[in-house]
């Protein structure tokens, strides 16, 4: 077959397996179309990439299909390490558009010590600080900058306390694009904000905290379809952040049974909570125990801090919805969160 007809079809095969949908309504938008709205334009809910076709996605001409159908053959997943490596899963059409560094395949280190302080038979420690900006936000940029890419979009914003400006720069950087980024006055680690300021990223200083950063950022990206929006509300963010429990679940041999991690906006437990989805799924990762046999999902623990946690109040009263908080308080400024947008995704993974 002529390579450049054959690599048409898979962009095509591949289109035609994911859609962009609205995760309270269920409304189902095309993904070519996105940075046009960043909100179900039915309900106003938030956005998530789903598996239209699971069965086309399981062709026997991928590497996952490959798996499930019992043949052997080897595709994407031999050449690339990392979030790449399951790239069958990310809703990137064509190779060529891929913005990475690279990022993702970090170690998973077992603390024993602290196990045994707490009187839990294993922990481990997934250490996404080796990524290459320093954050696990590496993985949902490396998608999410490419996907802009492929979108034709130029320039990139995001609202941030620290860790998504130093990523969403080093990005657009690597892709010849424009990042603008909004943090709140004060109220930031200048730590993280110098990386954006070598990366070249024109940096605003907004009156106000991260909530208003963000509102500002989605209004200035809803002007026009000439800037897109970068935060945890892109969707194509959350399918980079999944890759991490695929790489958690290979590097044990099984699913965990407890996933603990820091809740500001919600996008990263909603992200591992979608991943972990997704293997009881398609179970197609290698010498894992179990996920054939049956549904296993690990229970999802989110962290928030006593001033700013709007998630873990409605979980403990068990209510549908949050209650924002106007002045959220916390010195731990990354999740210094008080309306955070991705609640909905959050709440159900918990
Ligand atoms: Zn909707």
């Amino acid at each position: 077959m002529d390579s450049r007809k054959s690599a048409k079809q898979e962009m095509e095969r591949k289109r035609n397996c994911f859609t962009l949908s609205c995760f309270v309504c269920n409304s189902s938008f095309e993904i070519d179309e996105y940075g046009s709205f960043y909100y179900c334009k039915k309900c106003g809910g938030v956005l998530e990439i789903k598996i239209a076709k699971p069965d086309d996605l399981l062709s026997s001409e991928n590497e996952i299909g490959s798996r499930a159908s019992g043949k052997t053959t080897s595709r994407l997943h031999s050449s690339s390490r990392g979030v790449w490596k399951y790239s069958d899963l990310i809703p990137i059409w064509q190779e060529t558009n891929i913005v990475s560094m690279p990022e993702g395949d970090t170690p998973l280190v077992e603390c024993r010590n602290l196990a045994r302080v707490l009187g839990v038979k294993s922990l481990y420690v997934k250490f996404e600080g080796l990524n290459p900006t320093g954050s696990f936000k590496d993985r949902g940029m490396t998608v999410g900058v490419s996907k802009a890419n492929e979108l034709g979009f130029k320039r990139l914003i995001c609202a941030s306390t620290g860790n998504t400006s130093a990523s969403l720069a080093a990005y657009s950087a690597r892709a010849n694009l424009k990042c603008i980024v909004l943090i709140p006055k004060g109220k930031i680690a200048l730590g993280k904000v110098a990386q954006a300021v070598a990366y070249g990223a024109e940096i605003f200083q907004v009156e106000g905290n991260f909530d208003e950063c963000l509102r500002m950022a989605t209004e200035i990206a809803e002007q026009g379809r000439e800037i897109l929006l970068l935060n945890s509300v892109n969707p194509f963010r959350i399918e980079g952040q999944k890759t991490a429990t695929f790489e958690i679940t290979e590097q044990l041999g099984f699913v965990p049974d407890n996933v603990i991690l820091p809740v500001g906006n919600g996008g990263n437990i909603s992200s591992l909570w979608k991943g972990f989805k997704e293997i009881n799924q398609f179970a197609f990762l290698e010498n894992v125990k179990g996920i054939e046999q049956r549904e296993r999902m690990p229970r999802m623990i989110g962290i928030q801090a006593e001033g700013a946690s709007p998630i873990a109040r409605a979980f403990r009263l068990g209510a549908k919805s949050i209650e924002p908080e106007i002045e959220p308080h916390t010195d731990a400024s990354a999740i210094n969160i008080g309306s955070p947008i991705n609640w909905a995704k959050a709440l159900a993974a918990i």
